[in-house]
This record gives structure tokens, C-alpha cells and sequence, in this order.
């Protein structure tokens, strides 16, 4: 069987990337699989272990990384944030597109490791247009909102370091660009 591909996708915080993968992750034709992440950060209202994050003590993270168990991981705005490497790999043998939703420090990592990852990062339409949806989203303390901004500035200047760059104007079209990025990879691969 034909190993998986691995599938980068970033974009600062706020940017939408949930929203967006939600919606392609529906087509059956990419036969994704979605990594869930490690995070020391505390669940959000509605978020559940072990679906949107597996929530974890900074100790076991440490001992995570110490283990080598993570394919790649980084500290984004005071907690760690990780992708666990066995379930990568197992997932991808089963044959199935890998979808590693992660920030930029994270998909460097990534990219020396596997040169062959699709790399995706999604800008916003403008960065005011950002900073709106990070206030509308309410669950967060001024300072985290300002650090979550100041970040997102930095990772902006990182986008050229990604294969494919894809504005969130609307999710849907910006969900369909991805859809079609991926199925032609798929494409490439079988021929
Ligand atoms: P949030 O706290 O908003 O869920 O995530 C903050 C940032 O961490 C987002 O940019 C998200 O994509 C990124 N992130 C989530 N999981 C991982 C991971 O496993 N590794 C890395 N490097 N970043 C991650």
C-alpha cells in the first residue's frame, strides 16, 4: 500500500483554519486523518480531550519530548503544543493524508524532517480583519489577545516558507483552493 501524505496547514491564530479544515476534511475523495496535538493550554468551552487536543501536564509534555515521541513541537504564547509521531506514521501507513494543523516554528520542524509535506498556510484578508476575529472569539484575556496578535505579525513574515498560500476570505472557497491542492497531489502520486 501506498504510504499517506503528510499535509501542513498554518495561518496565525484567528485566521480560521478550523472553520476551513472542518469543511474539507469532509471530502471523502482526500481520505484524510486528522493528527490531534499535545497542549499544556487549558481546554476552551466546548473543546474535548482527546478530539481537539490531547490536554496534558507540562511535566508528561517534557517527558514526551524527551522520549522523542513527537514529530515536532514548539511553545506558542507560554504552552507547548506537539504532534505525536507514532500515530503520524501509523496513520500514513494505513494509507491515509496526514493533516498536521500546526504553527510556523512547528512546520520548520516538520519540513526538514519530511521534505516531501504539502505545506499550506492560510493569510487573513487583511490584518485588521484578524484582529477582529481574535476579539470576536471573546474567551481570552487582553494580554493573551495581544500576544496572540504580536505572533501572528511574526508569523506573517514566514508564509514564503510554505508551498501554498491561501487568503480566507471566505472559508468555503478557501476550503475548496485546499481541496483541490491536495486532490492534485493525490493525483501525482498515483501516476
Ligand atoms: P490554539 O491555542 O489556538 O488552539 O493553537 C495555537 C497555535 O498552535 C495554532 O497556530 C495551532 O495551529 C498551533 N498548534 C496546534 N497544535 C500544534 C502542534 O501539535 N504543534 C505545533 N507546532 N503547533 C500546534
Amino acid at each position: 500500500m501506498k504510504r499517506g501524505l503528510l499535509i501542513i496547514l498554518s495561518g496565525p491564530s484567528g485566521v480560521g483554519k478550523g472553520t476551513i479544515r472542518k469543511i474539507f476534511s469532509e471530502d471523502e475523495r482526500l481520505n484524510l486523518a486528522y493528527s490531534t496535538s499535545m497542549t499544556t493550554r487549558k481546554p476552551r468551552e466546548g473543546e474535548q480531550d482527546g478530539v481537539d487536543y490531547f490536554f496534558t501536564t507540562r511535566e508528561e509534555f517534557e517527558k514526551a519530548i524527551e522520549n522523542g515521541e513527537l514529530l515536532e513541537y514548539a511553545e506558542f504564547v507560554g504552552n507547548y503544543y506537539g504532534t505525536p509521531l507514532k500515530e503520524v506514521n501509523r496513520l500514513r501507513d494505513e494509507g491515509k493524508n496526514v493533516l498536521l494543523e500546526i504553527e510556523v516554528q512547528g512546520a520548520t520542524q516538520v519540513q526538514q524532517k519530511c521534505p516531501d509535506a504539502i505545506s499550506i498556510f492560510i493569510v487573513p484578508p487583511s490584518m485588521e480583519e484578524l484582529e477582529r476575529r481574535i476579539r470576536g472569539r471573546r474567551t481570552e484575556p487582553e494580554e493573551i489577545v495581544q500576544q496572540r496578535l504580536a505572533k501572528a505579525s511574526n508569523e506573517m513574515k514566514m508564509v514564503y516558507q510554505y508551498k501554498y498560500i491561501v487568503c480566507n476570505d471566505d472559508p468555503q472557497l478557501a476550503a475548496e483552493l485546499i481541496e483541490t491542492i491536495i486532490l492534485r497531489h493525490i493525483e501525482l502520486e498515483e501516476n
